[in-house]
């Protein structure tokens, strides 16, 4: 039996699976990953948190990033990588997607409980009123010169709904996404370096209560030799296939 195989054989007898994805789920789609040396993420020095707090030149170069993120993101749409995990999720295969990623594409495709720990780069919000600010209007205002946004409420300073580094991660959301990988049966983790904390621990908590760890990833990942199968693949043919397999239909390019 090939890989591919396993897993679908492992995902239809699952009662609890969860898929856990990182940015490389949406290079299909267009959008760099963080190591990829075009990626708007490796070419600039990330933001601290603390900094942009701190610093009006921090803000300044953080809106710089983002208005070319938008770039990046605003043409993107979900590719068959997101679109298999609809298809597991609405045959009761997997209960939910945990995402690090913050291009809001499996919401597009479809997925219905989707967890965000990094936040979505899709709002724009005061960090000292919350007041939510749309996404077009800031970024005209940047257009017209306007380079570290405030908030025109009460003057605290706007950012995107993301979690930068040094930012807490929204508690809420990782207790929930501990729950699900606590009780996870089986746990697919797709395009991720997994090396990013806390994140990266969510696949070591799923194995550790007993869920069968499938990596899907083109690198190695450090928890590779944990996994209980790991495939070196891309992830939109290979779950495509997968889901084909799960739903009966013949597979002809399975990766193994
Ligand atoms: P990462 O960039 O560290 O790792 C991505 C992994 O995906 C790499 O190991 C790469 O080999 C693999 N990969 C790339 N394309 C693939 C494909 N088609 N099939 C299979 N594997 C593929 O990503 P990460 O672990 O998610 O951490 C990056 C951080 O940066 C995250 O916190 C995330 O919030 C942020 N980020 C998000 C986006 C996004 O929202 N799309 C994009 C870039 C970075």
């Amino acid at each position: 039996m090939d890989k591919l195989d396993q897993i679908a054989q492992l995902l239809k007898s699952a009662e609890h699976g969860v898929a856990f994805t990182g940015a490389g789920i949406s290079t299909e789609s267009g959008i760099p990953d963080f190591r990829s040396p075009d990626g708007v993420w490796s070419r600039n020095r990330p933001v601290m948190f603390d900094d942009f707090v701190r610093y009006r030149a921090e803000r300044v170069r953080y809106w710089k990033m983002r208005r070319a993120l938008y770039h990046e993101f605003q043409n993107a749409r979900p590719n068959i990588g997101h679109d298999a995990l609809v298809r597991l999720e609405a045959n009761g295969r997997i209960e939910a997607v945990i995402t690090q990623n913050i291009d809001g594409l499996h919401q597009d495709a479809g997925s219905r409980r989707v967890l965000e720990l990094h936040g979505t780069n899709r709002a724009i919000a005061c960090l000292h009123c919350g007041k939510e600010w749309p996404y077009d209007e800031v970024l005209s205002r940047i257009d017209a010169g306007d380079e570290a946004p405030d908030c025109g409420h009460c003057d605290g300073p706007l950012k995107s709904r993301t979690i930068s580094f040094g930012q807490a991660m929204p508690s809420d959301v990782m207790a929930e996404a501990a729950d699900l990988s606590s009780n996870a049966d089986v746990f697919l983790a797709l395009g991720s370096s997994l090396v990013v904390e806390p994140a990266a621990s969510l696949p070591r908590l799923a194995k550790s209560h007993g869920a069968k760890l499938i990596i899907i990833n083109l690198e190695p990942t450090p928890l590779d030799d944990i996994a209980d199968i790991v495939v070196s693949a891309t992830i939109g043919a290979s779950m495509q296939a997968v889901v084909e397999i799960i739903e009966g239909a013949k597979s002809d390019d399975a990766v193994s």
